[in-house]
């Protein structure tokens, strides 16, 4: 099996193959001789699939082999690679060299979890981690400006990062089968999203009301769950409840007329350094907290009403799904309501889900 695996790889390093096909291999890590000397410049797809790799360490670094930065310089031009149906426990930080990376599937495997540095691979665009034991996704992957397809089906995920929201060019997000109990505030604001599944998240209660008018999938959503389950804070409006994300601080009711001090600071502060944002050394001299600092340049959302950012407090509105006409696509397999975070009672009675 050695001879054939290094006859493959020479075959393709002498004949400048874009393509390479190694699944069925047996492989139990990474081949070496795929990196060493020159001649897999010119590789485009690489196909690992149905192996036994339990690290991808090689491919990015090796203690025994020094040749490090000119082998991952040696894949430069790979544009996809599949390594599904293997056994990864982890992707090393150095997967985010591969720069030319345009799709990258890793479905049925056993990570726990991503490295940050897959923020760096700005060419991805189609990233498939499905059926694995992923508990959240890194922030750092709002970093991918070109990613379009997500897919995190059948994972262990409990929530997902607000950031992923800043997405610009995500059209499709499927996170079904997971552990999620609430969705970031701004998920579906962008115009480029138009599909999201969330499918068999059964404490998943509330979906932002940006995402009616999309394609959502949402079967088996909604099941009753007892209170000590979840930490979470929920928001109550007649016999619905949602759960909402762990950065809600406050729940704000048509009631309270007046926000809270630190909202309406960073509120403040928010607009007054908006344009500049994007660089976090101009905010230094005010000396906030880097909590307080990251949230100012990610909201926690922004109104669905009127747009203003929110940071520590929103006032929820809940729309039950089948009160909607949508309700007949989903025939009675949910029990999801839409929520409308708004920013003041002025928001929140002036909302309407179907206007
Ligand atoms: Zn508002």
């Amino acid at each position: 099996m050695a001879s054939e695996l290094y006859q493959a790889i020479s075959l393709a390093k002498l004949e400048r193959h874009k393509n390479l096909f190694l699944n069925y291999r047996n492989l139990n890590h990474f081949p070496l001789e795929l990196l060493k000397d020159e001649g897999l410049q010119y590789l485009e797809r690489l196909y690992m699939k149905r192996n036994s790799l339990t690290t991808l360490v090689n491919l990015c670094y090796d203690y025994h082999v020094a040749l490090l930065p000119l082998a991952i310089g040696s894949l430069g031009k790979l544009q996809s690679l599949d390594l599904s149906d293997n056994a990864l426990e982890f992707l090393c930080p150095d997967i985010g060299r591969l720069k030319s990376l345009r799709h990258l599937r890793i479905t049925n495997n056993r990570l726990k979890y991503l490295p940050p540095e897959i923020g760096k691979l700005k060419e991805l665009q189609t990233l498939d981690l499905s059926t694995n034991h992923l508990v959240t996704l890194p922030e750092k992957l709002y970093l991918c400006h070109s990613l379009q397809y997500l897919t995190v089906d059948r994972n262990l995920l409990r929530s997902v990062p607000r950031h992923l929201c800043q997405l610009a060019s995500l059209n499709e997000l499927s996170m079904a089968g997971n552990r999620l109990a609430s969705l970031p505030l701004d998920l579906g604001r962008s115009r480029e999203l138009q599909y999201v599944y969330v499918d068999n998240n059964i404490q998943l209660k509330g979906l932002p009301s940006f995402l009616y008018n999309k394609v959502i999938g949402c079967s088996g959503c909604g099941s009753p769950v007892s209170k000590h389950e979840t930490k979470l804070l929920s928001f109550t409006s007649g016999q619905l409840s949602v759960h909402l994300p762990a950065e809600v601080k406050a729940i704000g009711s048509s009631a309270d007329s007046v926000l809270p001090l630190q909202e309406l600071a960073l509120r403040s502060l928010h607009a007054a350094f908006s344009s500049f944002l994007q660089d976090l050394s101009c905010m230094s001299p005010i000396s906030l907290p880097r909590s307080l600092l990251e949230l100012l340049q990610c909201p926690l959302g922004h109104c669905h009403r009127c747009s203003q950012s929110m940071f520590t407090i929103v006032y929820p509105k809940l729309f039950p799904l089948r009160e909607t006409p949508m309700a007949g696509l989903h025939q009675g397999r949910t029990a999801v309501s839409f929520v409308a975070y708004c920013c003041s009672t002025q928001c929140l009675q002036t909302f309407d889900l179907l206007s």
